[in-house]
């Protein structure tokens, strides 16, 4: 028995049919992969990185600051697709209990946020070198205007939260299509994947085409039936004629 199950096959034919129509018309769709909260190797971390390797894809990698090992830079070490980006600093939520979590939100001076940016930030470049990028993933996808705008002062030139990004914003690119129903807190049914996919495919084939459609994953939580919808997704879009997979730092457009 396959662990993929048949339901969603309509709207995994529907978005197959879509990457060969934008491919016959020359269409590039850019794809990327960012994936939440390691802070050291473990086995599901392993079989996330195997699942890059075994199809070839770059991926982010958001990294805890405060928590994260030596041995998961020595692990990334091997890993030249993968780039590691700075998620918050420690992930802990800031809010009131009736408020949605949020560790970089406006609950505290702005001060006190950046400086704790500041910390996260010297601790990845100290453990991954050139393997960690400037670029801020803030947890939960919650962040306070201004903590994203201050961001700049303490190195972070990228930013990456969730959702359509703003068509101005520079570095900035989001991802869209989050894998987990986090208020099931299990697989997101693979019609609802696929159904997603073939929206954001839609709007980009309409004329949003400049910006990356980003999957979001989060190695810790996936159940055999997540990490079955992301090797038979991958196998589809990882080497498509209508997809692009840039490094990493391509299109966060950072200097060099
Ligand atoms: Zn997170």
């Amino acid at each position: 028995m396959s662990a993929v199950d048949s339901e969603g096959d309509a709207e995994r034919q529907r978005f197959a049919a879509l990457l060969d129509r934008a491919a016959s018309q020359a269409r590039t769709i850019v794809f990327w992969w960012r994936d939440d909260d390691a802070q050291q190797p473990t086995p599901a971390l392993a079989r996330l990185l195997a699942l890059a390797r075994r199809h070839d894809l770059p991926l982010a990698l958001a990294v805890i600051p405060k928590g994260a090992t030596d041995a998961l830079a020595e692990t990334l070490a091997n890993e030249p697709r993968v780039f590691a980006l700075q998620h918050g600093w420690q992930h802990r939520n800031h809010a009131p209990a009736q408020e949605k979590k949020t560790e970089l939100g406006d609950h505290r001076p702005v001060s006190e946020v950046m400086a704790e940016l500041a910390l996260g930030f010297e601790r990845l470049s100290a453990l991954f070198g050139e393997t960690f990028l400037p670029v801020l993933v803030p947890p939960w996808n919650r962040i306070a205007a201004s903590v994203r705008d201050a961001r700049r002062e303490v190195g972070l030139i990228g930013f990456s939260a969730f959702d359509a990004a703003p068509s101005d914003a520079a570095h900035w690119v989001n991802t869209h299509v989050d894998i987990i129903d986090w208020r099931a807190r299990s697989a997101l049914p693979r019609a609802a994947a696929y159904a997603l996919l073939c929206w954001e495919v839609e709007r980009r084939l309409a004329g949003d085409e400049a910006e990356p459609l980003g999957i979001l994953t989060h190695h810790l939580v996936h159940e055999e039936e997540t990490w079955a919808f992301l090797d038979e997704l991958f196998a589809l879009v990882g080497d498509h004629a209508a997809t692009a997979w840039p490094p990493v730092p391509e299109f966060f457009a950072l200097p060099n």
